[in-house]
């Protein structure tokens, strides 16, 4: 088979560079893939597609490598890595932008910000467009403008036949309403079509500390501020590694420091408790805003993490996050409690009616995440069930989970991923675009048949 991949850049076990080329993400991957693929144009990943389907090879599509359960590495499969497909061409007049398959975070916001626009992407810059936009895509901007899906105009896809095919809201408008959401279940996206938007290119970060002792307290008076928060703000939560709690927003957009629109809220943070320990509001730009978060989620360390999606946040839910698993908030023994941070949703995420594509939960008040990073694989097992424990203490709250957001929850989580209907509907499409399930290695949604 291989003989057949001719002229197309590929790695085999052994080549320089294959290591490298495997490893994603999350260190705990350790996945060795027969051959990785490396095309240059849409035309390879034509080709590699219809020799991965002759051969029944596991095919996996690789874009920023951020699955945490390494669904971009299949093992001893065909790996299709598409970051040599990573151009971005802006055209600001027409505020769009072309984004090939292979993109990255940065490389969008790098091009669009240079024409003082952006669309809405994640908040680490080394995350892949494709994963994150094909599940929904949530950051900074969202509550303005909607997730990445929704800001996207159209999709190339090659199909599971090797088919370049456009979806948009015109042409196989079926799959365009499965392609914002439903992962990578459809066929391989060479490029998305994105509207832009005017941003500006500033940002503002407010960030407050207390002692966990007036948690509950902070966090009750939180969630309480979150139904009147301006679409430019997005709340935040967080407990770190430290055992400090950490309140604020991000405002995106130009802050008008005069008018104190931006920075209006400072107060009512600050008043969120009895004795603030520390605060931070830092004036930076949208670039800097973006990959603020790069390092602390660098490649290549230990990970696990557990999330949910909360249409509501009652007391009780409250009390859960602040003790994070643990009976009395503290740790046992050696084994860290997970950090734990709260994101809040609304705004126009929630204004996209539910039926207009497969992404689910728009009525999401917050998402929560829990984890702990590591090096040592001897740690594997008593950090992983620390973040289970805190994941578990809210699940009874939870309405449901970002689909990118999942870890190792298998089909049970593709469950809590889409209402009933979606399901039903993700599943017809898969049954009608690919019956064979050659694209599996993802939230998968498996055909009727199988
Ligand atoms: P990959 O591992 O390359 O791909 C993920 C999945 O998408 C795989 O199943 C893969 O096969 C499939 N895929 C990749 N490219 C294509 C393609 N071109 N066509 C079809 N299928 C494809 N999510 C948010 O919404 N907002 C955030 O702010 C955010 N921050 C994150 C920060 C970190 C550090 C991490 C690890 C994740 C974050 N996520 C966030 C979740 C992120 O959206 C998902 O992990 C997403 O799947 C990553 O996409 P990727 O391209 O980097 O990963």
């Amino acid at each position: 088979m291989l003989d057949r991949l001719g002229d197309i850049p590929h790695l085999r076990p052994g080549d320089d560079g294959y290591d490298a080329s495997r490893s994603v993400w999350n260190a705990i991957v350790e996945h060795r893939p027969a051959v990785i693929v490396r095309p240059t144009t849409v035309e390879q990943v034509q080709q590699v597609v219809r020799l991965a389907r002759e051969h029944d090879l596991l095919l996996g599509i690789r874009c920023g490598g951020h699955s945490a359960v390494g669904h971009s590495v299949p093992d001893q499969g065909l790996m299709l890595d598409l970051t040599a497909l990573n151009a971005v061409r802006v055209d600001p007049r027409a505020q769009r932008a072309r984004v090939q398959g292979g993109a990255l975070l940065g490389a969008l916001d790098r091009a669009t910000q240079r024409h003082g626009l952006a669309v809405t992407a994640g908040n680490v810059s080394h995350t892949g467009v494709s994963g994150l936009t094909l599940g929904g895509g949530f950051g900074w901007l969202a509550r303005k403008f909607g997730l990445a899906c929704d800001n996207v105009e159209s999709f190339r896809l090659v199909t599971a036949d090797g088919t370049l095919v456009t979806a948009s809201a015109t042409e196989h408008p079926d799959l365009y309403w499965g392609l914002r959401g439903g992962g990578g279940n459809f066929g391989v996206v060479t490029e998305f079509e994105m509207r832009l938007h005017e941003t500006g290119t500033r940002s503002l970060t407010v960030e407050v500390d207390f002692a966990l002792d007036e948690g509950v307290e902070v966090m009750g008076r939180w969630r309480d501020l979150l139904p009147d928060a301006p679409r430019e703000a997005t709340f935040t939560a967080d407990i770190g590694a430290a055992g400090v709690l950490t309140v604020g927003y991000v405002w995106t957009g130009d802050p008008d420091f005069d008018g104190t629109a931006a920075a209006a809220l400072v107060p009512q943070i600050r008043a969120l408790g009895r004795a603030p320990l520390a605060e931070r509001v830092l004036d930076r730009s949208y670039l800097d805003l973006q990959t603020q978060a790069d390092v602390v989620h660098a490649h290549s360390l230990r990970r696990y993490s557990k999330s949910h999606y909360l249409a509501d946040f009652p007391d009780a839910a409250v009390e859960a996050f602040v003790l994070r698993g643990s009976p009395d908030g503290r740790p046992d023994g050696d084994v860290p409690l997970p950090t734990v941070g709260l994101q809040a949703y609304g705004g126009a995420v929630a204004d996209v009616p539910d039926e207009d594509s497969a992404f689910s939960h728009r009525g999401t008040l917050v998402e929560y995440g829990g984890g702990l990073v590591w090096e040592d694989p001897a740690l594997d097992a008593p950090y992983v069930a620390s973040a289970r424990r805190a994941g578990r203490a809210l699940e009874p709250y939870a309405s449901g989970v970002y689909v990118n957001a999942m870890s190792d929850e298998g089909a049970a989580g593709v469950r809590r991923a889409y209402s009933a209907d979606k399901l039903a509907r993700l599943t017809a499409l898969k049954d009608a675009w690919d019956p064979d399930n050659v694209f599996r290695l993802n939230a998968n949604i498996p055909p009727s048949a199988a």
